[in-house]
This record gives C-alpha cells, sequence and structure tokens, in this order.
C-alpha cells in the first residue's frame, strides 16, 4: 500500500520511480484490509495530528484519482455506529460518547426508532448506538490500483517478483540488490510492511516491527448502511454483502485463513442481525505491528538515502496516502515538510 502512494506522489513531482515487490498485487495485507477512515479523536499529540491530516486526504485523493484514472476508490462517508447490546454495556458506550464529544468529534447517541431508522436490518437485541458521522470507508484494492495506474502513467515502473535482498548507501546514492539484479538509486524507500523487520536485521539495522495476522470474513448478509462496531469488531456493507473483521493474532509469518475466525465472525453476525448469513470469503494478511505504537517514518540514521515507511499496523489505508505524500516531498525537498521527530525510525 505505502509504496505505492510513495510512487504516486513522487512520480507526480516528476521523479522516476522503480518499485520491486515479490509479493502479490496488491499486498495480502491490503487485500484483507478493511479500508475502514474511523473518525478523529480530536487529540493533539504528533500521533493524533498525523492521523487527522490522513483521514482528510482521503476525500481529496481519490477525487484526484477518478480525475486521473477514471477509477472508483469506493471511498464513502458511510458513518459509524458503536453499539450495546446489552444493558452492562450502555455505561461504556456513554463514556465513550463523552469522551468523543469532550474533544470536539462529532458524536450522538441513537436508540429506539432513531437507530432502527439508521439501520433497518438491526435485530430488537441491539439496544443503543453512538452514531460518529465522520467515519469513512475507502476500497483498499481499487485505491491500490488507481495508484498504480496513475504512477505508471508517468513513467513509474513495477518489477514484480523482486524483493530487496541487500542495500548500501554508496556515495551520492543507493545499491540495491535483489536475487535477480543490482539497481542504483538516489534513494531507497523500504516500504516493506511486516517485512520490514526482519529485513532490517539482515542488514544490521534495527526498525522493530513485526507481524500480527488481521482476518476478515465477508458474507452474503443484511445489506448495511453504515460501519458498525461491536464486540471488537468492524462490519461494514461492501455492495449488497457484508464484511466482519478483523482478527488480531500473533503467529509470526504464518497467513492462512482458520475457520475459527469463520466461527467468530458467524457468531457476532448472528447476534446482531436476524438474517442468514452465508460465507462468500475469507481473507488473511499480516499487518505491520511497531514497538512502541507508532509508525517508521523517515531516513535510517545512518543512510540518509534509505528512508522507511513501515510500522502502520491497523492503520496502514487511513495514513498510506499522507505517508507516501510526506517522503515524496521529503526527497523532492531534502526536508520533511512537518516535524516527523516522533516517527524517526530507529528511536
Ligand atoms: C484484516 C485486516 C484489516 C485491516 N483493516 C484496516 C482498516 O480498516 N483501516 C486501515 O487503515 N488499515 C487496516 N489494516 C491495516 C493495513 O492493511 C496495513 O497497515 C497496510 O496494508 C500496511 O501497508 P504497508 O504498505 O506498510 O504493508 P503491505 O501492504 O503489507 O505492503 C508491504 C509490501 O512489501 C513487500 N515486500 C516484502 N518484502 C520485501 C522486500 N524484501 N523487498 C521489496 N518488497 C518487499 C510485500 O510483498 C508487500 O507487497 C488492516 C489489516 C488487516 C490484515
Amino acid at each position: 500500500m505505502i509504496g505505492l502512494t510513495a510512487a504516486y506522489y513522487l512520480s507526480a513531482r516528476g521523479l522516476r520511480v522503480h518499485l520491486l515487490d515479490p509479493g502479490p498485487f496488491p499486498s495480502a495485507a491490503t487485500r484483507a484490509s478493511l479500508g475502514v477512515l474511523t473518525h478523529c479523536n480530536g487529540g493533539d499529540d504528533p500521533f493524533s495530528r498525523l492521523y487527522r491530516q490522513g483521514h482528510a486526504l482521503h476525500a481529496h485523493l481519490s477525487a484526484q484519482l477518478h480525475t486521473e484514472t477514471g477509477l472508483d476508490v469506493g471511498w464513502r462517508p458511510l458513518g459509524g455506529l458503536d453499539l450495546a447490546c446489552t444493558e452492562a454495556e450502555i455505561p461504556t458506550l456513554r463514556a465513550e460518547l463523552a469522551y468523543n464529544q469532550e474533544r470536539n468529534c462529532p458524536a450522538e447517541w441513537v436508540e429506539g426508532e432513531a437507530l432502527r431508522h439508521l439501520e433497518p436490518t438491526l435485530s430488537p437485541q441491539v439496544l443503543a448506538g453512538v452514531y460518529f458521522p465522520t467515519d469513512q470507508r475507502v476500497d483498499p484494492e481499487a485505491l491500490c490500483r488507481a495508484l498504480l495506474q496513475a504512477a505508471q502513467a508517468r513513467g513509474a515502473r513495477l518489477s514484480r517478483g523482486e524483493g530487496v535482498e541487500e542495500f548500501a548507501q554508496e556515495g551520492e546514492g543507493v545499491r540495491v540488490s535483489t536475487r535477480s539484479a543490482e539497481h542504483r538509486a538516489d534513494f531507497l524507500v523500504l516500504a516493506t510492511g511486516a517485512w520490514t523487520g526482519a529485513l532490517g536485521e539482515g542488514q544490521g539495522v534495527g526498525v522493530p516491527v513485526r507481524p500480527v495476522r488481521g482476518q476478515h470474513c465477508r458474507f452474503a448478509g443484511p445489506p448495511l448502511r453504515h460501519i458498525l462496531r461491536w464486540g471488537g469488531a468492524h462490519l461494514l456493507p461492501a455492495g449488497a454483502e457484508l464484511v466482519a473483521g478483523a482478527t488480531v493474532e500473533e503467529v509470526g509469518f504464518e497467513n492462512a485463513t482458520t475457520p475459527q475466525a469463520t466461527a467468530h465472525f458467524s457468531q457476532l453476525c448472528g447476534q446482531l442481525f436476524d438474517y442468514p448469513l452465508r460465507l462468500l470469503e475469507q481473507r488473511a494478511g499480516l499487518r505491520p505491528k511497531p514497538k512502541g505504537g507508532r509508525p517508521h517514518i523517515g531516513p535510517l540514521r545512518e543512510q540518509s538515502r534509505v528512508l522507511v515507511a513501515s510500522g502502520h499496523y491497523k492503520n496502514g489505508i487511513l495514513l498510506g496516502p499522507l505517508t507516501g505524500f510526506l517522503l515524496a516531498e521529503w526527497i523532492a525537498q531534502g526536508r520533511p515538510p512537518l516535524d516527523l521527530e516522533r516517527f524517526a525510525p530507529q528511536r
């Protein structure tokens, strides 16, 4: 995802870009991603500010990509509903409403007729919700296709089946070795997701990012209007179908789907809807989880021409376009467009 956003913005700056990727297109993480762009919580720390800007960029980018490629990336301001199904869940939901309203995040309590009006297929078991009008969704696969098409139209190249094995800064450039070739470039961007930690280790560079598997299930189920959150899961409309996700599993680089995840999401949906569900598809992907919670964005300390963009964990689709933009500006201007000190890769 992030390699593509960097390619898109770098090529827009008139720079020549060569993408190397040993894996499938789009990446498994992108294919598994729900593409939810959750409301901003109004915090004033560096991560919240980055998040806010990343969230705001999507509407603009989707319009821009549509103009450039004619493709619809599925950006939709759906709005979201956090739900409570038992009396015991009500105080937590009330606290969440208060927390968000105190931080100027638009949020509203809904129950009874008003809740059914927003989301008619919810079962009578669902007692109340908090409505967040600024929740959005984008289709991650469609976004990747449009980014690639636009970047390629400006001359960017994609070599599939070719991964970085070694890299070294040499003078004013970087030497990059893959299994089959050696490349030279002015800059190297390591947007290698869950593999960044392992790749860095092989090069004697510590970027603490590890894989955390996530799965989602797509069901022929009730047509939804909003992004729903309950029981730690997201449920959202995908055309006439319903997507439920995502698991959080510490299983290393294992990326298979499991029957446990199917059972979990089937049961969860069964509690929210009186509606028969039929599993259509299940996907898994590896999220890049950073140590310390913040993504890694910027040059490796010793190798200023090698930039890292990884560790976006559960927010790689939301923060991906902004990250690509920031890197492109950094490379083109020789300095970061905003203070990214807190996101330095080796910290
Ligand atoms: C189930 C699930 C649900 C999710 N839901 C959301 C969501 O709703 N909203 C959101 O914002 N995010 C979500 N995410 C997270 C999001 O998908 C990730 O954060 C994002 O895909 C990470 O992008 P990335 O470019 O860093 O990594 P990836 O998309 O994994 O890309 C890394 C690329 O690097 C390549 N690579 C690996 N090794 C090398 C090498 N040696 N040389 C060159 N290339 C290499 C890989 O083949 C891959 O293509 C979800 C993830 C999952 C799994």
